[in-house]
């Protein structure tokens, strides 16, 4: 796992890997996994200057050393680091179980076409996230507007990345998933893994895909496949 994109993410990406580990498997099995962590800020950093490449290169430094300890698949615990996802799969001998997939994947599964994306600015503006679920689902996709973009960043960078989890803003993003949903969306991806602390099910109506919950039970679903084969 290269997680820590922000450490409080990587929590719950740890316990829903295991919990379907220990339900499928019984007993007491557990995920074998390592995590590598980059110190946030940094990321944010190079984020914010638009230096991906350096971001880049410090994750795949980090990866290396995943594989040096026996990682054998690789998960990102971050949408918008997905950005340097070619320059990961591309330096690093292992394969990437990249975040849009599950998520594309359950939303066909789900019977629908047209949604709403939430995320960081970097997510919700670049092609490279968007795009993705486009070319490979079919996918149409709709973001807020400016205003609601600003707000949903702030929200993820001020307040979720730090812990901090405020009523005022759950309101705010409430807001902004019925404003996505009376222009056409038909269910909502949370694509941002902080999101997930703030919203879940019981505060809208339309169905949303936690990309932390979705990547998670796909990173343990290849667990399981190994599992089985050895
Ligand atoms: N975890 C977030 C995401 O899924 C945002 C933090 C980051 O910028 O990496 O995009």
């Amino acid at each position: 796992m290269l997680g820590g994109m922000s450490w409080e993410s990587t929590v719950p990406y740890y316990q829903i890997v295991n919990r379907r580990i220990a339900a499928r498997l019984g007993g007491l099995h557990s995920a074998p996994l390592v995590l590598w962590c980059p110190d946030f800020a940094e990321i944010e950093r190079l984020q914010h200057l638009d230096a991906w490449d350096q971001a880049g290169a410090l994750l795949v430094a980090g990866g290396r050393g995943l594989v040096a300890a026996g990682a054998e698949v690789l998960i990102l615990c971050t949408n918008t680091m997905h950005r340097v996802a070619d320059v990961i799969e591309r330096e690093l001998p292992i394969p990437l179980l990249h975040i849009a997939e599950p998520t594309g994947a359950a939303i066909r599964a789900a019977g629908l076409r047209r949604v709403g994306l939430l995320g960081t600015r970097f997510t919700m503006e670049q092609a490279f996230y968007r795009e993705r679920l486009v070319d490979r689902f079919d996918l149409e996709v709709l973001v807020p507007d400016a205003e609601a973009r600003e707000a949903v960043h702030r929200i993820i960078f001020d307040e979720l990345c730090r812990g901090i989890v405020r009523d005022a803003s759950r309101d705010r993003l409430t807001r902004i998933v019925e404003a996505l949903v009376a222009r056409g969306a038909e269910g909502v991806i949370l694509g941002c893994t902080e999101l997930g602390m703030l919203l879940g099910p019981e505060d809208v109506d339309a169905p949303l895909f936690d990309t932390t919950r979705l990547h998670a039970e796909a990173a343990a679903d290849a667990l399981l496949v190994e599992h089985a084969a050895s």
